[in-house]
């Protein structure tokens, strides 16, 4: 496992203001980002207005989040109780290297060497396909922009659309170069028309499906009353994985859990809109235990903590666990737009990853987790986008302040000496008064030299941005001149 954590996979990227600053110079990226970002938002607007109550149902899938993070304990037992009653086996993992551990002993028992996934982001968290090459396992993934992704020895940028950084020509030189070290070549005259990209991907994936005796999913929903568990996707890989091989391991966060059955008919209307802009996912597979003759015969799911309990202690920042992971935040997020997915250092990139990741590594023990919750300008968008109505501004405030506590005491950072500063001038009118009257010469000297810049340490901040001029004439001095004392 990389990175200086052992709970989240980190993606081998810098920390987010060096990463940002890099991607910046991508002028590709940027453009790639730009064009997909631009057309789900517009997509999802249109499906959003269709529906005269949405924000009612916005407002059904906080509570009901709500509700399930005050009794998560009481949800987890009673889905457990439900699983096994229906003949389903549930494990319990506190950490990535639990998890990973037990499903690496779990498709060995099976004698297999190789597995199929559906997409999932709890498995990438932990690192599980690294964890089982290192276990002579080989895992597949069948989600097309997923095995782009694999393909191309990359890491994912986006939830959703993993490769959304990748064009047409991109994805068909991986597949031209790849394919065949892997299974199935892709063919000779592979053109870059998502038709026969699609179907270069089909073929490729078909022998592995048809092969493969073991298939590891993630959960979207996970219904305590019923023990049922189902996925959501577009491709209909996922149903493949879901169906066809003979033992089935589903690894997923603890969050995932919701009271009831019905409680999908919310999250089934929220989900698809905000994350493809579709009605209803083109494939939902719900599953429920195991039934003879039909479907894979054993079925386990591994109940994955990795950090989750922690973050729900904190009352301020348990709601990023209310995620459904439909990516509407990251498609309105401007940082995002011009940054891209791996800028965050982690799976979960944009406004969710710089809330989510911190806290399941914990705040102040990664300079990479440290720097996400100032990794935006707080223009509230992911809030008004998100479907279950996570407060990410306001959380990301709460998550800065717990980054400075964290790092009181020893040598100040030039942000904390400016704060200071700040503070013992604008303690005393005086003092005030002398700052504005040098501002005032300032603006003086920096309107005959033009400059937009601070000298010495200041300079990197000035570096990005323009230093607005002071007035030449302090609001005091114009005050007193006009006489209104
Ligand atoms: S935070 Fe909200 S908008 Fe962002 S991925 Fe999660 S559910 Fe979707």
């Amino acid at each position: 496992m990389s990175g200086d954590q052992v709970n989240v996979v980190w993606l081998g990227s810098p920390t987010f203001p060096q990463a940002a600053h890099d991607a910046l110079q991508d002028t590709q990226l940027r453009r790639n980002l730009k064009h997909a970002t631009t057309t789900i938002r517009d997509k999802r607007l249109r499906a959003v207005a269709e529906l005269d109550d949405w924000e009612t149902l916005r407002e059904a899938g906080s509570q009901i989040k709500d509700r399930v993070m005050r009794h998560l304990d009481e949800y987890l037992l009673q889905l457990e109780a439900s699983v096994t009653a229906a003949g389903g086996v549930v494990h319990w993992a506190e950490d990535a290297r639990e998890a990973n551990r037990i499903v690496s002993e779990l498709v060995r028992a099976k004698g297999a060497t190789e597995v199929v996934k559906i997409k999932s982001m709890a498995t990438q968290e932990i690192g599980l396909n690294e964890a089982l090459e290192d276990d002579g396992i080989e895992a597949t993934e069948t989600d097309l922009a997923e095995l782009i992704v694999q393909l191309n020895d990359d890491r994912p940028s986006h939830i959703l659309v993993p490769a959304i950084h990748r064009n047409r020509s991109e994805i068909r030189d991986i597949f031209q170069r790849e394919m065949g070290k892997h299974g199935i070549a892709a063919p000779d005259d592979l053109t870059d028309e998502p038709r026969v990209l699609a179907e270069a991907a089909r073929v490729h994936l078909r022998e592995k499906f048809l092969r493969a005796k073991v298939a590891i999913s993630g959960a979207n929903f996970a219904c305590a009353d019923t023990g049922t568990v189902g996925v959501v996707e577009s491709e209909g890989n996922g149903r493949m994985c879901l169906t066809l091989p003979e033992t089935l391991i589903t690894v997923m966060g603890i969050e995932k859990v919701l009271p009831s059955f019905s409680d999908l008919e919310v999250f089934l209307q929220l989900l698809p809109r905000s994350s493809t802009a579709e009605r209803m996912n083109p494939y939902t597979s719900l599953w429920t235990g195991v039934t003879p003759g039909d479907g894979p015969q054993e079925f386990h799911l591994v109940l994955l903590d990795n950090g989750r309990t922690k973050t729900l202690a904190d009352t301020a920042g348990r709601s990023a666990l209310h995620c459904i992971r439909c990516s509407a935040c990251l498609n309105v997020c401007p940082v995002y737009e011009r940054t891209g997915g791996r800028s965050y250092g982690s799976v979960y990139p944009g406004p969710i990853g710089a809330v989510l990741t911190p806290q399941l590594v914990g705040v102040g023990t990664s300079e990479h987790a440290d720097s996400l919750p100032f990794a935006s300008t707080l223009c509230g968008a992911c809030y008004d986008a998100c479907p279950v109505r996570i407060d990410i501004p306001e959380m990301l405030v709460h998550l800065r302040a717990k980054v400075v506590d964290a790092h009181r005491g020893g040598v100040p950072k030039p942000e904390a000496l400016a704060m200071k500063g700040a503070r013992v001038v604008f303690g005393s009118p005086r003092r005030l008064a002398w700052a504005e009257r040098l501002g005032a010469i300032g603006g003086r000297v920096a309107g005959i030299g033009g400059g937009r810049w601070l000298p010495g340490p200041a300079r990197k901040w000035t570096g990005a941005r323009d230093v607005p001029v002071p007035a030449r004439e302090s609001f005091r001095a114009w005050w007193r001149k006009a006489g209104r004392r």
